[in-house]
């Protein structure tokens, strides 16, 4: 079957991809909300600050459309190793979202991820929905609720504690794989007492696989620092399993046209731009953006600078210090 490619925002407007991930190899994004539609507004995220902090769950993108652009990626000889329920919110804010993925599993016996941040998993109806993917993808990143406030700045009524017990409720019933992430930040939730308190929330819930994450692509709050991969390795022992620590895939593996670091490098170093603002001119999704962002910013190419609300990228001049 042909390698199938497309740009994201021109050929299909709920697909993205297939990206290189770090967790499920070439993945199909599926995205179901608009951006920054979440029930968390975490320090860490990718895409920017939340803008739309609720759990409200309704038909955010009408889902006859979503499967048919589905049906036509398949049909135009699309292939990738899992389609993924991600993109620029929280999914299981859909209200629909399971039957997204019936009508997936309907069509291909390609594995399907749901990426989630698993604070709506103690409702009866999003864990049963949950439970139609191969792999959930769930998040535990603190282990009371004044760190699960500091970290996440979740919408009001959102608890760890809920949290904790929708995960061990989804592994109680679920004979699919999760997948816990851990997303630790400098000086925030890094040190071993804390890891050790997560590791043992982490215990109820059982996950398969436990996976550490890190800033290593621009986060919302430029404090957000990332964890040093030597901490990480350490850290990774208090897990049961160990903790993988997820090496970042190079954004030169990328399969969108004509964008490489370079393209977006030329660009950043006439014009400053926001991570959205890259997105449009090079029709990327948010994620692929923030790939590239990252890359170049950890190799001191660009730097980042907060002006009012939103973080500006900029080509870093010969001797000039990241802003980093
Ligand atoms: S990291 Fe995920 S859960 Fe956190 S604000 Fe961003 S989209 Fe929401």
């Amino acid at each position: 079957m042909a390698k199938h490619t497309m740009r994201s925002g021109s050929r299909y407007q709920y697909l993205f991809g297939p990206v290189p991930s770090r967790r499920l190899g070439r993945s199909l994004g599926v995205d179901l909300t608009p951006r920054k539609t979440c029930t968390l507004d975490c320090i860490y995220c990718q895409l920017g600050r939340t803008t739309a902090l609720t759990t409200e769950r309704r038909e955010y993108v009408p889902v006859a459309d979503v499967v048919a652009e589905f049906a036509d990626w398949l049909q135009s000889g699309g292939t990738a190793d899992y389609i993924t329920l991600a993109g620029s919110g929280e999914p299981t804010l859909h209200s629909r979202f399971g039957e997204v993925i019936e009508r997936i599993r309907e069509r291909t016996r390609i594995p399907v991820a749901l990426l989630t941040n698993g604070t709506l998993l103690n409702r009866p109806d999003v864990l049963e929905a949950a439970a139609k993917a191969d792999v959930v993808k769930v998040t535990l990143s603190a282990a009371d609720e004044t760190l699960f406030s500091r970290i996440h700045r979740p919408c009001r009524g959102v608890t760890l504690a809920q949290t904790v017990r929708g995960q061990v409720r989804l592994r109680d019933g679920f004979d699919g794989q999760i997948w816990l992430e851990v997303f630790l930040v400098w000086g925030v939730n890094s040190t071993p007492a804390d890891v050790r308190r997560i590791a043992a929330l982490a215990r109820q819930v059982r996950p398969d696989r436990v996976q550490f994450n890190t800033s290593v692509r621009p986060p919302a709050e430029a404090f957000a620092e990332p964890v040093p991969g030597g901490v990480l390795a350490e850290l990774a022992a208090l897990f049961d399993p160990p903790a993988e620590v997820l090496a970042e895939f190079s954004a030169e593996r990328s399969e969108q046209v004509g964008v490489t670091e370079e393209t977006i490098l030329a660009m950043l170093r006439r014009r400053p731009c926001t991570a959205g603002q890259v997105a449009r001119v090079f029709g990327l999704h948010a994620n692929e953006a923030s790939k590239y962002l990252g890359k170049l910013l950890r190799t001191r190419r660009i730097r980042s600078e907060r002006r009012a609300d939103a973080v500006y990228y900029a080509g870093a001049g010969p001797g000039t210090r990241s802003g980093r």
